[in-house]
This record gives structure tokens, C-alpha cells and sequence, in this order.
């Protein structure tokens, strides 16, 4: 990627993380350029939440974000299924499975559109709290809005798509441009970058090792599950 020509911010956002992780998969793998990469990502997000006159909104025991469909890629879910077997208790991790299940019959019923407005809550949404926040997916990090109102009333009228959204913008775009950098260096090493559906993905990857197996190998991680790029 040519860094030769004046770039906007997210392009160098881009650009620098698809040169460090290149790197860093070529040195130390996948996986560490993954947990690094992450770390990054938390970096910039802090340093544009700091900027943020009046602060956010978002703090600790606010969910209203957990009730949308999240998609995930593969390597995010294999590192979320290191830290659920390390962290959760045998039951814990049964109930998991079962929520991940029932999330999956009920979207998989659901048209697209239905799929966005059908105001599921995440199996990973514990008493309020995110149960994986360490190791959250990237795109719930880019949720952080300036103010609570409108992700309440996104979730109390999931079908009314008109109302404007409370997200911080240059928050999503920093981080889908960090994204979009990390995932380029992924695909150049030939690597799964397809995103797939959070609930389906994830029971798949805790009920065995097929998944991982396939990404490992350079292959589709989850066959049978849609995914878009
Ligand atoms: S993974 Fe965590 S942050 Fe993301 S939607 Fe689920 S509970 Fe919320």
C-alpha cells in the first residue's frame, strides 16, 4: 500500500496497521498479531474518546447496543472461544451453547432486514454486562455513543430505522479503518477474512475444532454459514 500521496487520517489508520500487522503475522503469526493488533485498536479509541467534548455516554451496565446482530471473523471468534474456555465454568459455558442455539434458529428464521430489527439480546450479555469485554468483537468497539438517548429509543423501536444515531463518528470510522487495515494484511497472508453472523459462528467454533482447523489451513473457517466480505 503506497503511502506516497497526502492521505485523510483513516487512510493512514489503514495503511500504518496493514504494514505493522503484515509484519507482525510474518514474525509471530496470526494469532499475537491479532491480541496486538486489538491493543491498537483500544489505543486509538481511547485517544479519540479523551477528545470527546462532553465525554460519552457509554459506562458500565448499559446494554442497549447488545441487542443488535453483530458479525464477527473468524480469527475474533477463535480467540472469544480461548477466553470462554479459560474463564467460564463447564455450566457456564453449556448455558452459552444453548443461548448461542436458540440465537442462531431465531435469526437464521429471519429475513436480513428482520435480522436487523429483531432486538436479540447477545449470549454474551450477562447481568447487564459484556460477558467477553477483553476480547469483545472489534465491531462492538466501535460502538460508543455521545449520547443515551438515542441507542434507547433505537431499542425500544428496533423497526423505526429513522431514528438518527447516537454514535460517535469518527469513532466507527477510525476503527473500521483499523479494521480494514488489519484484515488486508490477513487476506495478503491468505487467511479467512469473510465476516459471519456472531451466534452462529461462535457455537460452531465451542463445539469443536473444524473451524479453526479450516482457518488455520487457509481455508473458509465456517462452512454452511453465509458471510460477506
Ligand atoms: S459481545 Fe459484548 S459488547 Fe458485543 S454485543 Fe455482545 S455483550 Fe455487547
Amino acid at each position: 500500500m503506497s503511502n506516497s500521496r497526502a492521505q485523510n487520517p483513516f487512510t493512514e489508520i489503514t495503511c500504518r496497521e496493514h504494514a505493522i500487522t503484515q509484519a507482525d503475522i510474518k514474525s509471530h503469526g496470526w494469532k499475537p498479531a491479532l491480541a496486538a493488533s486489538q491493543q491498537r485498536q483500544d489505543a486509538i479509541a481511547k485517544l479519540i474518546v479523551s477528545s470527546v467534548s462532553g465525554g460519552i455516554a457509554c459506562q458500565a451496565g448499559c446494554w442497549y447496543c447488545c441487542y443488535f446482530k453483530v458479525d464477527v471473523h473468524a480469527e475474533e471468534v477463535f480467540r472469544i472461544v480461548d477466553y470462554v474456555r479459560a474463564k467460564f465454568s463447564p455450566a457456564r459455558v453449556a448455558r452459552l451453547q444453548e443461548e448461542l442455539a436458540a440465537n442462531t434458529t431465531t435469526l437464521q428464521a429471519l429475513s436480513t432486514q428482520g435480522q436487523l430489527t429483531a432486538n436479540l439480546k447477545c449470549a454474551f450479555l450477562d447481568n447487564g454486562q459484556c460477558s467477553i469485554y477483553e476480547v469483545r468483537p472489534a465491531r462492538c468497539k466501535t460502538f460508543h455513543a455521545k449520547d443515551v438517548e438515542g441507542c434507547k429509543k433505537s431499542y425500544e423501536d428496533p423497526n423505526d430505522l429513522s431514528i438518527p444515531s447516537s454514535f460517535i463518528p469518527e469513532l466507527s470510522h477510525a476503527g473500521e479503518a483499523h479494521l480494514k487495515g488489519f484484515r488486508q494484511a490477513l487476506a495478503d497472508a491468505g487467511y479467512d477474512t469473510n465476516a459471519y453472523e456472531l451466534n452462529a459462528a461462535m457455537a460452531l467454533a465451542l463445539a469443536d475444532s473444524t473451524p479453526k482447523r479450516r482457518f488455520e489451513k487457509h481455508k473458509k473457517a465456517f462452512v454452511g454459514l453465509t458471510s460477506n466480505k
